[in-house]
């Protein structure tokens, strides 16, 4: 069973597949090669030989053959000598047959020897020696012409021959040198798989691929197979970070309440005064965490909600209402009547009071907040500004992150959870928006959200 999936995944490999589609294509190719030389000179000797053979009956149709006598006295001039490849036999008129030097014994087996089955005038003697065969008739005269083609036949074998041997010798060699360059071609790919099998084994998040400089496709995979995996270890560390914020966040308030109850538990009968203090402590903490757990499931769950057009400044101005008897400053507006944007209502609410709370707990009561929208050509700027206690410029760069207070708002004893921003952050990218911090002159903070607008 593993010995077969082994051989499948062999076959399958690039490597094999490589190997043998380029041997088969050179084997084709030489094949070809091979046959069309072979082909090539045969005919080439075909031709050869029938020109001979058409420039004797030529010869023999311009010459003096009356009778007999001239008719030998013909062959022993054309055919006779000893390298001469003619045997010919001429029938006389009258019916009398003569033969050129040593044709008699050749024609004796005439009757059985046999043709090449796709050209007839190639004829076969029982030895295998081949001739040409062709005839002509003059003065009433027939003469049967063979020639001798048993020096171009071995020619054409020795060449088939060597052919062959070459054929042989340059597959052999062809298909090492293919299946080693099968292998150069394909070790990146393999080494890269080695290398992913390694990294999946090991618990460390540590590690990258071996980026090659060839092939450009082996490189750009690796690349962005690194890449991914570096998002993908970045993600999984904010995911802890995430968790073990959240165990921190909570476990503080948590062991303060069960401080509380133990308090009660075992003073609460002898000393009840404690008891209005502690219940006011859980009451209040326990509200701060069910805020910060609502809160961090709107983070948690990252899903856009359905969104409809609103009214922007309509919904700002009913929020101003609402939030006004809670803020103690002053609040300045500057409010476009007519802008409108596409987004979840319950969304935009947070956005505007995570902004608006932050610069009334962050001013002191004798402070000024502004409020304003514009609508501008390209977006739609949302805008909170405020007198209060401004941002360091190193805080600019963390307020957004989960959790993070700046060490002022911890040491003031502001209550936050730290997450309010990091929410609007969230929400405003889902709308593909930009939120960014400034200082507000002479003094505080300005917080700057822009949607663009769709077109
Ligand atoms: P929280 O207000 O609950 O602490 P946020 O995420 O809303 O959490 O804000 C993160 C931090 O950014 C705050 O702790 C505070 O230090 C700073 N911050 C936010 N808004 C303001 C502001 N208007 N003025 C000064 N500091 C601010």
């Amino acid at each position: 069973m593993k010995n077969k999936k082994r051989q499948n995944s062999w076959r399958n490999s690039s490597r094999h597949q490589l190997s043998v589609r380029f041997t088969l294509l050179l084997s084709a190719a030489i094949l070809l090669l091979s046959f069309s030389i072979v082909a090539v000179l045969t005919r080439e000797l075909y031709d050869s030989t029938k020109n001979q053979a058409e420039m004797l009956t030529e010869t023999m149709e311009n010459a003096d053959t009356e009778n007999q006598a001239k008719w030998l006295d013909f062959l022993e001039t054309y055919t006779s000598g000893d390298s001469s490849p003619y045997l010919v036999r001429v029938t006389l008129s009258s019916g009398e047959v003569i033969f050129s030097h040593e044709a008699k014994t050749v024609f004796n087996h005439f009757s059985s020897m046999k043709q090449l089955f796709f050209l007839d005038n190639i004829l076969w003697d029982s030895d295998g020696d081949p001739y040409f065969y062709t005839t002509m008739a003059k003065d009433g005269a027939t003469a049967a012409i063979l020639v001798d083609i048993e020096d171009q036949f071995e020619l054409i074998q020795s060449v088939l021959i060597l052919t062959s041997i070459l054929t042989i010798v340059i597959l052999l060699i062809g298909s090492i040198l293919i299946y080693r360059f099968a292998n150069v071609f394909s070790r990146p790919l393999r080494l890269m798989n080695e290398e992913i099998g390694e990294l999946s084994r090991t618990e460390e998040q540590e590690g990258v691929l071996t980026v090659p400089n060839s092939p450009q496709e082996v490189k750009y995979v690796s690349e962005s197979f690194n890449d991914l995996l570096m998002k993908q270890r970045n993600s999984m560390e904010r995911e802890k970070q995430f968790v073990t914020d959240v165990s921190h966040e909570l476990r503080t308030p948590l062991a303060a309440i069960r401080g509380h109850v133990d308090l009660i538990n075992r003073r609460g009968t002898k000393h009840p005064e404690v008891i209005p203090k502690s219940i006011h402590y859980i009451d209040s903490e326990s509200r701060r965490m069910t805020v910060m757990v609502e809160q961090l499931l709107v983070l948690g769950r990252g899903e856009q909600k359905a969104s409809s057009m609103l009214h922007f400044s309509a919904v700002l101005q009913l929020m101003l209402d609402e939030l006004q008897v809670m803020i103690q400053q002053e609040i300045v507006t500057e409010i476009d009547e007519q802008v409108y944007l596409e987004i979840n209502e319950d969304n935009l609410r947070q956005i505007i009071r995570n902004l608006i709370e932050n610069a009334a707990k962050y001013t002191t009561i004798d402070g000024k907040i502004f409020i304003r929208l514009l609508q501008k050509k390209e977006s739609v700027d949302f805008e909170v500004a405020d007198t209060g206690l401004g941002i360091t410029e190193e805080d600019k760069e963390l307020i957004f992150n989960r959790f993070y207070r700046a060490d002022r708002s911890r040491s003031s004893r502001i209550s936050g959870s730290g997450v309010g921003l990091a929410i609007v952050q969230e929400l405003v990218k889902q709308y593909h928006g930009s939120i960014e911090v400034l200082d507000n002159a002479p003094q505080g903070s300005r917080f700057i959200v822009r949607f663009p607008i769709k077109k």
